[in-house]
C-alpha cells in the first residue's frame, strides 16, 4: 500500500539471483529504476529512490521513518485493491515484474543492508550531502506498488526477512509492514504476523472516517468499506500496537473540511475505545507530483491543525510530516 515503492525491471544480463554471501560482497551503486519501471520519478513522497541494481529492493530516506528505509516492493505488478487518489504508482505504465521472486529480494536485501550499514552508500555522490542521521537505517520494510498483504507469497517474504534478520549478521534491524489494512484479517496474513517481534511495526492507512470520503479518497474495489478497515485495525491493534498513517492531500483545489476531520478522529477515538493499542498517528501529505492531477500538498499548517484536532479528541500520539 505504500505509494513509496516501484517495481524496476532487470537489464539484460545482469544475474537475477545470486547466493547471498556473494551477492553482499558484490559492489553496488545508485540506479535510477530503468525507464518503463512503473515510477514517474525516482521519488518516494518527495525522497529519491535508489534500487542499487536491484530488482525488488530499494532505499529511501524517509521523513516517517527519521532516516533510511531499505524497501522491499512486495506488489511489482502494482496490484492493489484501492485507487488513491493520491497514488503515485502510474498504473497506466505496464508492469515490468509479474511477482515478487521471495529468493532474489532476500539476496538483494542482504547485499543492500551490507552495502548501506558498511557506510557506502554515504560514500555515492548523491547521498555525500545528507547528514549520517538520515542515513542511518531505521527499518526494512515491506511495501510496494501495491498492498502488499495481496502478494500472493506475502509469507514466504515475510519470513525470508526474517530470516535475513535471524542470521545475525546485521544488527537487529525493525520491520515495517505498510498496508491498508484490506488483508489484515487473512488468515496467511494472521500467521505470518505472529512471527513479527516487539520491535516490528505495522503501519495502516487511514485517512477518513466515513464511507464517502472513504469511496472518494481510497477509490477501493467493489465491496471493501472503511468498516472492513476499521475493523481490521481493530482486530490488530487487540494484538499488538499499530501505527496508522493517515495523509491528507488538497483535493481540486479543496482543504479537507472540518466535519471531515471531526469524523476522522472520531473513528480514531472510537478504535482506541474498542481496545486497540495505536502507538502513533502519522500526519502527512503527498509532497511529490502525484498521477492525479487534481490531488497536490495541503500545506504543514493545515497538517498541524488536523493533529491537534486528533490529540485533543483522541488523546493519542500524533506526528506531523
Ligand atoms: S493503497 Fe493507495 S497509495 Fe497505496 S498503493 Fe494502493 S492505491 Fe496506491
Amino acid at each position: 500500500m505504500n505509494p513509496s515503492t516501484a517495481s524496476p525491471s532487470a537489464p539484460a544480463g545482469r544475474p537475477l539471483a545470486s547466493e547471498p554471501a556473494q551477492a553482499a560482497a558484490k559492489p553496488l551503486a545508485p540506479a535510477p529504476a530503468p525507464a518503463g519501471s512503473g515510477v514517474p520519478t525516482q521519488t518516494a513522497f518527495g525522497c529519491p529512490r535508489m534500487f542499487l541494481e536491484n530488482r525488488f529492493v530499494y532505499v529511501v530516506v524517509s521523513p516517517r521513518a527519521r532516516g533510511l528505509s531499505v524497501c522491499v516492493n512486495m506488489n511489482p505488478n502494482k496490484q492493489c485493491n484501492f485507487g488513491c487518489i493520491y497514488c503515485e504508482v502510474d498504473r497506466s505504465i505496464p508492469s515490468s515484474e509479474a511477482h515478487l521472486d521471495v529468493e532474489v529480494a532476500a539476496a538483494e536485501l542482504t547485499r543492500t543492508l551490507a552495502f548501506v550499514l558498511s557506510g557506502q552508500l554515504q560514500q555515492q555522490p548523491f547521498y555525500s550531502a545528507f547528514p549520517p542521521e538520515l542515513l542511518t537505517l531505521r527499518h526494512v520494510s515491506l511495501s510496494g506498488d501495491g498492498e502488499p498483504t495481496l502478494c500472493p507469497n506475502f509469507s514466504e517474504a515475510l519470513e525470508s526477512v526474517i530470516h535475513v534478520r535471524a542470521r545475525g549478521r546485521f544488527p537487529f534491524f525493525k520491520l515495517v509492514l505498510t498496508t491498508n489494512a484490506t488483508g489484515l484479517d487473512l488468515p496467511e496474513v494472521q500467521r505470518s504476523l505472529k512471527f513479527l517481534t516487539k520491535q516490528d511495526e505495522i503501519w495502516a492507512k487511514l485517512d477518513v472516517g466515513t464511507e464517502a470520503q472513504f469511496q472518494t479518497l481510497n477509490a477501493p474495489e467493489a465491496g471493501i468499506t472503511l468498516e472492513k478497515v476499521l475493523s481490521n485495525i481493530l482486530l490488530v491493534g487487540r494484538q499488538r500496537p499499530i501505527v496508522i498513517q493517515s495523509l491528507f492531500p488538497i483535493v481540486a483545489g479543496l482543504e479537507p473540511q472540518a466535519i471531515d476531520i471531526e469524523q476522522y478522529a472520531m473513528r480514531l477515538k472510537e478504535l482506541k475505545a474498542a481496545g486497540a493499542q495505536i502507538s502513533l498517528v502519522q500526519i502527512y501529505s503527498a509532497t511529490r507530483p502525484v498521477v492525479s492531477r487534481q490531488c497536490s500538498h495541503l500545506p504543514l499548517k493545515a497538517l498541524s491543525r488536523i493533529a491537534q484536532i486528533v490529540r485533543l479528541e483522541t488523546g493519542l500520539r500524533v506526528e506531523v510530516y
